[in-house]
């Protein structure tokens, strides 16, 4: 295999040891004669697959008994909706960092009425609002928040202590870092970036929040649906959870969290010290106390020089690195599957072209 190093923004990489072991199973898994995309989602094996998967969520996530783990299709961008029609009743908050929060809000505006409690807009969002500076009434549904900030790499650092519902969409961070996930009445994440392939998301749920949920809402939409049915109301992605579930083995197996998050600091620290220790030939844009440890965004002095930098990157095999189309620059999405060697080669790699041109 040619070796190349992936930083996509997502779908982004896997651990080779879950696709070699997919790889392994692709034909028969277990005894059943079969592949896990030919079960019938009724079937014993293909229960235990599903069970195992959210149990290993709760436990990684250490989240309370009084949470629910759901499993949705249609991404996180599909939750947008979704959270809206189940919890919007009046008035709801959102809080703007970026791109998929503009979103969220938007689809939320589409159901309800939408205050916006704070944004970093006025600063290309460099940095996160601070806690203290949110406006929010105590009648809203919810204050939404995205913890990681796919696009400008920026991250929460600790979470709004409002006395409202506080909702997350935690797609590009989730399980990267221990934070108390029983601060949350409800996270959501599209799989794709952290915890396996695309096709599946992932929803913590407290039960003292659903209950306050719309009733009268389409039933595909409906948290209490998949709440109900062990999230086999229809056929659920099989193949992406069962993906997701070796993704969940192989963090276990590493030493969970933990492990996870020190893999993390490490990692997103010999990046940003390319950054840093370059005397501002390359630029950070997230102000430094907002960083990412997910998505580390920078530029050149110039464009013709970002260019020129992401050309001779690809050349040598590093994957992903352009930033998002709404944005520009480079990035590179150093995910909890995104190894220590990756990020070393990359800083290397941004040493010695400074040092070119
Ligand atoms: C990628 C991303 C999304 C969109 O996810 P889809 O699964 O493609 O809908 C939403 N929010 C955040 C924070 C993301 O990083």
């Amino acid at each position: 295999m040619s070796t190349i190093y992936n930083f996509n923004a997502g779908p982004a990489a896997l651990p080779k040891e879950v696709l070699q072991k997919a790889q392994r199973e692709m034909v028969e898994y277990g005894n059943t004669g079969m592949s896990v995309m030919e079960l019938s989602h009724r079937s014993n094996a293909y229960e235990d697959i599903h069970n195992q998967a959210i149990s290993r969520l709760k436990s990684i996530a250490n989240v309370n008994q009084d949470y629910h783990v759901l499993f949705m299709q249609g991404g996180a961008s599909l939750q947008f909706t979704s959270v809206a029609q189940n919890f919007l009743k009046g008035q709801s908050n959102y809080i703007l960092t970026g791109g998929w929060s503009e979103k969220a809000a938007a689809e939320a505006q589409k159901i309800g009425n939408v205050v916006i409690g704070a944004s970093s807009k006025e600063n290309q969002y460099r940095s996160i609002p601070l806690s203290d500076t949110l406006l929010y009434d105590s009648n809203d549904s919810y204050m939404h928040v995205t913890s990681n900030n796919t696009l400008y790499g920026t991250q929460w650092q600790s979470f709004p202590d409002a006395s409202i519902p506080l909702v997350c969409d935690m797609s590009s961070d989730i399980l990267s870092r221990s934070i108390d996930m029983n601060q949350f009445d409800l996270v959501y994440a599209g799989a794709q970036k952290n915890l396996g392939p695309a096709g599946v998301t992932a929803i913590f749920v407290k039960d003292s929040f659903l209950k306050q949920a719309n009733k009268n809402i389409p039933t595909m939409l409906s948290y209490q649906t998949y709440a109900d049915s062990n999230s086999l109301y229809n056929t659920p992605p099989v193949y992406s959870i069962y993906m997701l579930n070796l993704v969940l083995e192989w963090i276990e197996e590493r030493g969970g969290i933990d492990y996870i998050e020190d893999q993390n600091d490490q990692k997103a620290k010999i990046v940003y010290e390319a950054i840093d220790s370059s005397d501002g030939f390359y630029k950070g844009h997230a102000q430094i106390d907002a960083r990412s440890k997910m998505n580390v965004t920078f530029t050149l002095a110039t464009e013709a020089l970002t260019t020129t930098f992401l050309k001779a990157a690809a050349d040598a095999g590093f994957v992903g690195l352009p930033g998002h189309r709404s944005v520009g620059g480079c990035r590179a999405s150093i995910y909890n599957s995104v190894s220590l060697e990756s990020c070393e080669a990359l800083a290397k790699f941004m040493n010695q072209f400074k040092k070119m041109v």
